[in-house]
């Protein structure tokens, strides 16, 4: 079996650039150009020297002994969550704005919802000196104050999409009209292994990094460098991607993709892709998405606003439908039992969206001379106020 990217950016029927004719320009010199500035001597130091010195890496390997006691197993925590920023985004932002540079690009624009890829693209423009423009949805930007204003105090311009439904989806619309009016100095920095070909291939390299640590690390710990298991929560798909990567070709490494149920796969508010989408293109690519009988995008729940995205990344349809990775689903109510469980076990604040990777723990078997290791994709800091609420602290 084949899992990377081909030549036209599938991974078997999934991926793709469905794009409009206007934005060819632009696609065409990334996916000309992409794969050698990222294999290049003076890319790879670069983003190797960022990583270490500015976001922090590598990320620690951390052996969970009180949650390994309580389930009875080895478990490990990949801990993306002590990254620069917060969280396993700045990896890839990083690896993009190296790139921009590299193509000689002197913008960056980003289309954020909850605002998190907003502040990590925000971030690296900070540190590069270049100028940055993030698309938000209106609604969003109401909901997400304290995100808009880091961005702010990073020196972004902050642009509220005022169409549709001034969510996500139309500040990607925003985004892309921009990048299309201004081809020639500008990169489009997305967030996740989504959009068109090469964004998923070029995103899933800069997170790669996560298994090539853990397979390291692993090493260290166990004297092997491969896992009973690797589990990651699934929003577009990057953590999941990077945490995985490493291990796709070794088939006795289970893979365990954890998707966002909301208040449950029954409900209308729910965000579990692949467990109720449908083939379709969404975000320029082929892939799984919630959509009605007649094709119009569903629009996803969850508590967690990372995970909030009713479509996936194509390389995850495609470990789907081939079967090398699984797909579970947790709601709102189980990942917030785990999110405390964590917290007074181990003394680790989890994301949201990370807790969803952890209540996989207790849909699962795991044996005692098994070793899962869990990607903790960040730290729970924005996440408070739900905590508070829920639990009445
Ligand atoms: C954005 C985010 C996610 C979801 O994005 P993926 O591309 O699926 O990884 C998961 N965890 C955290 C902490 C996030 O900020």
């Amino acid at each position: 079996m084949n899992y990377q990217v081909n030549k036209k950016g599938y991974y078997g029927e999934f991926g793709g650039a469905y794009i409009p004719e206007m934005m060819h320009p632009n696609i065409e010199e990334l996916q000309q150009r992409y794969m050698e500035i990222i294999n290049s001597y003076n890319f790879r130091q670069d983003f190797i020297h960022l990583l270490k010195h500015y976001v922090g890496r590598p990320s620690p390997l951390y052996f969970a002994k009180r949650l390994s006691e309580k389930y009875g197993s080895n478990i490990y925590l990949k801990r993306e969550d002590l990254n620069h920023t917060g969280s396993h985004k700045i990896n890839n932002t990083i690896g993009q704005i190296l790139l921009a540079k590299s193509l000689n690009k002197k913008r960056i624009i980003a289309e954020t919802g909850a605002g998190q890829h907003g502040v990590a693209t925000a971030t690296v423009c900070a540190l590069m000196g270049m100028k940055c423009i993030v698309y938000m949805g209106a609604l969003d930007v109401e909901r997400q104050a304290p995100n808009v204003k880091k961005m702010k105090m990073l020196g972004a311009e902050v642009i509220p999409a005022v169409s549709g439904n001034q969510t996500l989806k139309d500040a990607t619309n925003e985004a892309m009209r921009d990048w299309i009016n201004n081809p020639e100095d500008t990169h489009y920095i997305i967030g996740s292994v989504v959009g068109p070909h090469p964004y998923p291939d070029m995103v899933t390299q800069f997170q790669a990094v996560i298994s090539e640590e853990i397979k390291m690390q692993l090493d260290e710990h166990i004297g092997r460098e491969f896992p009973t298991r690797v589990i990651a929560c699934v929003g577009g798909g990057s953590n999941a991607a990077g945490a995985f990567y490493h291990f796709l070709e070794n088939e006795s490494v289970e893979l365990i993709g954890v998707e966002a149920a909301g208040k449950g796969v029954e409900t209308k508010e729910t965000a579990a892709t692949l467990t109720l989408g449908k083939v379709g293109v969404l975000h320029s690519a082929k892939s799984m998405l919630m959509q009605t009988e007649d094709g119009q995008i569903v629009e996803p729940y969850s508590i967690s606003a990372g995970l909030d995205y009713p479509g996936i990344g194509p390389l995850h349809a495609h470990l789907f439908q081939t079967k090398r990775a699984r797909y579970l689903w947790a709601t709102d109510e189980e990942v917030l039992e785990s999110a405390l469980e964590l917290t007074q076990l181990e003394g680790i604040i989890p994301a949201l969206e990370s807790a969803h990777a952890l209540a996989a723990l207790k849909k699962i078997k795991l044996q005692p001379d098994e070793v899962t290791v869990v990607n903790l994709s960040g730290r729970g800091d924005k996440d408070m106020e739900t905590y508070l609420n829920y639990f009445g602290y």
